[in-house]
């Protein structure tokens, strides 16, 4: 049986105790073990800040921009590989393996461009200088430099790829090495991904380490040049953000945390529309995607109610195609649940919602799967439910069942209650909106707009080219107020001022613009 290692110190550890098995989620049999027992976390952060922070520091935005290229280029080369232990480790089918390796390859590659894009200098300037004296000599400028320490990130079990890269590849391009801890029982991937990267010498020493296991003492290791990125459950993320060491020492944390995202229809979209049917697609796709376990997935659907009884049955339909089962029989098209902890609260939360809301399509409880042995694997079917009475309904806006499942809740059609329901998730990560009248969108997301942190605006007009609500796009920040952890990732070069300090600068103006903006010089 594989034992993952952690990359640490500019070398593999292994350890030889304290061992926690990983599973194939359909089969329940056991693929390898993982501990991070033995690991001198304060020497791995020393190392790191010293040999990763000190080469970064070294290189500019388009250098450590050609530092991600690579690392893309190296994990594209291994595809089919990463695929396969994703499909082992995670459960999913290979088309929701390639949402995970292909997502974090491309956000790899966005930022690797965006480095090259933004140029040879080590600041970046955060809006127009201004003149500071009686003329134009003394100038003022205000702008971001690299933060000194280590960024250490921790990242949930859904996505192990595209969770590392994503966070990694602002990191670096910040200039901030990196210590990345993926969830233990996803951590396959994430380890063969770091394998990949030091078989090829991609990085200098210390740029990137990795930690299979617990973390445990890690944290008080940190100091103010440091960050914590995490990403998870809003329990995990509580006890972070209050971990003694971070608040005493003003160590950045953000959090990325659970979601009960929405799908708002507009009163104007009705059956039989290009909108309705990108709707009816986008939303299933959302329900089924990872077999459900996406921060991002849609949890509540808010429709008028003359027309919740067409949206519900137009789900039922293309639900009903869905074949849960073992990735690896060609007819499945949503596989399991990626651990046994997650199909029991699975079960335990849809039973939950039951209990104020009814279930129209799906069981609720654990099937056997398509081409999986019986009784063995951890599968859960699609499941819609629907609410008769909004107001008595507190549980399908604050439980998030990590699973495919969704809510149908109906509503009056104006934008005032649409954004009422929206706010009662008490912050998201996204919520779509459906809908082709620009002042009704426009009168939502004036009065509920401060509550999810993307609105994905579903149109006729964008229906061609629509990705659908669940894609974090590198360009598009990623994170919401609230219970979704208050966090922001992503969103082009906003994703790096995490890894900076922001700096003003008083000087010459000549000198200023020779360090900000080098090329122009
Ligand atoms: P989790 O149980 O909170 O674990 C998240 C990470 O925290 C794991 O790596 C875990 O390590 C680590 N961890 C646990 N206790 C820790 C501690 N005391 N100190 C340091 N690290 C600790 O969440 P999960 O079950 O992996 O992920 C599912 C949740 O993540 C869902 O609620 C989902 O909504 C959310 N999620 C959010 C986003 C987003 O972007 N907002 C994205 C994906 C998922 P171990 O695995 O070793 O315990």
């Amino acid at each position: 049986m594989k034992t993952l290692r952690s990359h640490v110190g500019g070398a593999w550890h292994q350890a030889s105790d304290r061992f926690v098995p990983l599973f194939d989620p359909s089969s329940e049999e056991e693929i390898a073990q993982v501990s991070s027992d033995g690991i001198d976390f304060e020497s791995a952060v020393a190392y790191s800040r010293s040999h990763g922070g000190a080469s970064l520091r070294e290189l500019g935005y388009s250098q450590r921009g050609e530092l991600l290229l690579a690392m893309s280029k190296a994990l594209h080369q291994c595809r089919d590989d990463l695929l396969e232990l994703s499909i082992l480790n995670s459960g999913v089918t290979r088309k929701d393996a390639k949402f995970d390796v292909d997502g974090a390859t491309g956000t790899l590659a966005y930022y690797g461009y965006l480095g090259k894009e933004i140029g040879d200098s080590k600041f970046l300037p955060d809006g127009d200088g201004e003149e500071l004296g009686r003329s134009s000599r003394f100038w003022g400028q205000h702008c971001w430099v690299a933060r000194n320490g280590v960024a250490i990130h921790i990242n949930a079990f859904n996505f192990p790829a595209w969770g590392f890269a994503e966070k990694a590849a602002a990191a670096i391009l910040a200039g901030m090495p990196v210590i990345s801890k993926p969830a233990t029982s996803t951590a396959l991937v994430t380890e063969r991904m770091i394998e990949i990267l030091n078989d090829e010498e991609v990085l200098p020493s210390g740029i990137l380490s990795l930690v299979c296991g617990s973390v445990e003492g890690l944290l008080e290791s940190l100091d103010g040049q440091d960050v914590v990125a995490f990403t998870g459950s809003s329990g995990t993320g509580f006890m972070i953000r209050s971990q003694e060491n971070l608040l005493r020492r003003s160590v950045p944390v953000n959090i990325e945390a659970d979601s009960l995202n929405c799908a708002v229809i507009g009163p104007d979209v009705s059956p039989g529309s290009e909108t309705w049917g990108l709707l009816v697609r986008e939303i299933a796709r959302e329900i089924t995607q990872k077999s459900g376990q996406k921060c991002t997935a849609v949890r509540r659907i808010f429709v008028p109610e003359e027309r919740i009884d067409d949206l519900q049955e137009a789900l039922i339909e293309v639900l009903s195609t869905t074949v849960t089962g073992s990735p690896r029989d060609p007819s499945v098209t949503m596989g399991a649940l990626s651990t046994a902890s997650q199909l029991a609260a699975a079960v335990e939360g849809t039973a939950r919602l039951v209990q104020k809301a009814q279930i129209v399509h799906g069981e609720g409880t654990r099937i056997d799967g398509v081409g999986a042995k019986p009784g063995k694997g951890w599968f859960f079917p699609p499941t819609l439910l629907r609410v008769t009475d909004t107001s008595d309904c507190d549980v399908v806006h604050d439980l998030e069942v990590f699973a495919p499942v969704s809510t149908l809740l109906p509503y009056d059609g104006s934008a005032p209650e649409a954004a009422c329901s929206l706010a009662r998730g008490g912050g998201t990560l996204v919520s779509s909106i459906y809908s082709d009248d620009t002042g009704w969108v426009g009168d939502l997301l004036a009065r509920g707009g401060s509550f999810s942190g993307r609105f994905y605006l579903g149109s006729e007009k964008m229906a061609s080219q629509a990705t659908g609500s669940g894609v974090a796009l590198p360009q598009s920040q990623h994170g919401g107020p609230g219970r979704a952890g208050g966090g922001s990732e992503l969103g082009a070069a906003r994703a790096l001022t995490l890894y900076m300090q922001r700096i003003a600068l008083q000087g010459s103006r000549r000198m200023i613009e020779d360090l900000t903006n080098p090329r122009e010089s």
